[in-house]
């Protein structure tokens, strides 16, 4: 299964066919395109951390739900800390202002509620979207290196599977845009991290360089993660999208530094109609 980009009166973003087949979730994941925001930011910065002007972030996130078709009004996000935290939450954890302050740290969002949309930021990181058609439950999750060398999108689909009785091979997992092996340069630190906690299996996904520099392959390493879990191979999809190859689509923080927005994630679970 693959991703289609979409186009909505200028704004892209990209879906998941999986998830678009199954039916039963609205969601997508942003690019830079569509917006209003201004300079670095332009044009679609879904950030509220970016010191961008609060108005032009609503309007964009206005925006996108329109793009979506989704109403964005109980979002719940949490504040990012490459982390392998993973938070099950309800109605009570919906914002009521886009701007409210976080209510909690951590990498990943789990709910069975209809209505409320989970989000997750990206600009390199890989975001995850995951969603149990059966037990009707979803997940964002935000994977950089160090949430992926923890095992993040596991976790979530061992609490999907504790907390709402989802089987591994019912679950879809879309693995969205983000930054590419070939674009993700580093030293010994990370490749070391991942194959500490992961194991040797994941060494197929680490290629040596010269230096003693490593490219390290983390929407691989997940996919690898979800399957051995018990996710079917035909349940995952992959964007092969690299947010550094792609400075007009996307931003990314290893090619810009802090001049530049934040994508997003959103996934929501439609009521049965
Ligand atoms: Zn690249």
């Amino acid at each position: 299964m693959s991703f289609t980009q979409n186009d909505h009166s200028g704004l892209v973003y990209y879906t998941t066919d999986s998830f678009c087949s199954t039916g039963g979730v609205i969601h997508g994941f942003s690019t830079r395109l569509g917006g209003v925001s201004q300079g670095p930011l332009s044009s679609l910065n879904l950030g509220r951390s970016r010191n961008d002007e609060p108005d032009l972030v609503r309007e964009n996130y206005h925006r996108f739900g329109d793009a979506l078709g989704a109403n964005l009004d109980r979002i719940v996000m949490c504040q990012q800390v490459h982390s392998d935290t993973v938070r099950i939450v309800t109605e009570a954890d919906a914002f009521n202002d886009l701007y409210e302050p976080t209510r909690f740290e951590g990498d990943g969002l789990i709910t069975n509620r209809p209505g409320l949309t989970l989000a997750v930021f990206y600009a390199d990181c890989i975001p995850v979207l995951l969603y149990d058609p059966v037990c009707r439950v979803i997940a964002a999750i935000h994977s950089g290196w160090r949430g992926t060398s923890l095992g993040i999108a596991g976790k979530a689909v061992m609490q999907m599977s504790q907390s709402f009785g989802s089987r591994p091979d019912t679950i879809l997992a879309a693995i969205g845009p983000g930054i590419g092996p070939r674009c993700f340069e580093t030293h010994d630190d990370v490749p070391k991290a991942m194959v500490q906690t992961l194991g040797a299996s994941i060494s197929p996904f680490i290629t040596p360089l010269l230096d003693q520099k490593y490219q390290v392959d983390l929407k691989g390493i997940i996919a690898y993660q979800l399957h051995s879990i018990g996710l079917l191979p035909e349940h995952i999809s992959s964007s092969d999208l690299c947010t550094g190859c792609h400075l007009d689509l996307f931003w990314s923080h290893r090619k810009l530094g802090d001049q530049r927005g934040n994508q997003a994630a959103m996934i929501q679970l439609l009521p049965i109609s």
